[in-house]
């Protein structure tokens, strides 16, 4: 075994021999409200938003109701940068999030005197809870002659060991930035991001083994014959699926790259593999294109994977009307953390600025 190879702690579908070991947290999505209720949700949800002085923003990733509602609402619709941004500049007192734990975490990083709420806590992330912040910070321990790169989709304590804070739009430039300095890069957690950053690159980059339970999924062989039936189909695949994948894309990207090449990209149909709640957004920009799954069943499959995040489904209209009157489920971030998470965020955002990359599409997960 490498040395750089860590053992994730997470259930993931291969855990179990029979069934999908996510089972609990699928257990967890709300119920589907019907069509009278829905609207009744909708109205009673905008309402505490005015009376709370409350924004929602919400991930590409989530229900399309909670989407259409972010943008009905005057919050958003984007992803997680974009969303802490938001939060940060919008004047309301309370944020809430639709999406997942790092997301609210860093809203609240980014805006400790808001208050910031979730519909489920327990809306986790498989790369977050693959890098425990007390093993990531031995692993830096270890190679401290690396500079600590860190995807957004990690905790606020793995933040907080960070020396810079990336999304997979900026990536890229970072770590370009980083060499031309002449570092050698310790990267943590999405193996896969990872390889594909220093594959484009070149840069000496010690790769953390996590992974995303959704874009794992994604298989080459099944691609290749999917394409075979749609030949003129555009393939567009997020950074986060496997190599063999990425390597059959058009256009690899963050979920704001993908959606913009869905837009700009002169063809009819396009292959997705990224999960599925993006389609949404797709399909409202580009009613008259088709927008087709990457394929996650077939040779190797663990799961009849769906292509859709078990956590992100956590989020609906019914938990999040009751997370407002309730006013429970609000994330807290140590204190004592927050003034040293912030820097790698902030180091980032500063870049974007100074390479003229805007925040607003600055992709993540
Ligand atoms: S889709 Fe993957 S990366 Fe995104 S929140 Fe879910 S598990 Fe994490």
């Amino acid at each position: 075994m490498q040395d750089n190879i860590i053992p994730i702690v997470y259930e993931h579908p291969n855990a179990a021999q029979t069934s999908c070991s996510t089972a609990h947290t699928w257990a967890k999505k709300p119920r589907e409200p019907e069509a009278g209720e829905k609207v009744e949700l909708i109205a009673r949800i905008k309402n505490m938003l005015i009376e709370q002085d409350a924004v929602l923003v919400a991930h590409y990733y989530v229900h399309p109701d909670l989407q259409d509602l972010a943008e009905a609402t005057g919050g958003i619709v984007s992803d997680s940068l974009d969303m802490a941004n938001f939060g940060n500049q919008h004047p309301a007192k309370t944020i809430a999030v639709a999406g997942v734990r790092f997301m609210g975490e860093t809203a609240k990083i980014l805006n400790p005197e808001k208050r910031v709420l979730m519909p489920d806590l327990d809306a986790e992330c498989s790369l977050d809870l693959g890098c425990p912040a007390d093993e990531f910070s031995a692993f830096c321990d270890a190679h401290p002659e690396r500079t600590v790169v860190v995807y957004a989709n990690t905790s606020a304590a793995v933040k907080a060991r960070a020396d810079w804070m990336v999304t997979s739009s900026i990536a890229l430039p970072v770590v370009k930035h980083l060499m031309a300095q002449g570092k050698k890069i310790l990267w943590a957690p999405d193996r896969h991001l990872g390889s594909y950053v220093q594959e484009q690159t070149g840069a000496d980059m010690l790769l953390w083994q996590g992974s995303c339970i959704v874009h794992d999924e994604y298989k080459a062989q099944e691609l290749i014959e999917l394409k075979a039936k749609y030949p003129l189909a555009k393939v567009l695949v997020h950074p986060e699926a496997p190599r063999a994948v990425v390597k059959l894309a058009d256009v690899v990207g963050s979920t704001s790259q993908l959606i913009k090449a869905a837009q700009n990209t002169d063809a009819d149909t396009f292959i997705v593999a990224t999960d599925n709640g993006i389609l949404h957004k797709m399909r409202i920009l580009c009613p008259h294109k088709i927008f087709l799954e990457a394929p996650t069943a077939g040779q190797g499959a663990t799961c009849t994977s769906c292509s859709h995040c078990p956590w992100m489904a956590m989020n609906g209209l019914l938990n999040l009307a009751e997370v407002l009157e309730r006013g429970h489920n609000e994330i807290h971030v140590d204190p004592a953390i927050i003034p040293r998470a912030v820097l790698p965020i902030q180091r980032m955002l500063d870049f974007a600025r100074e390479i003229k990359l805007p925040t607003r599409g600055i992709g993540n997960a």
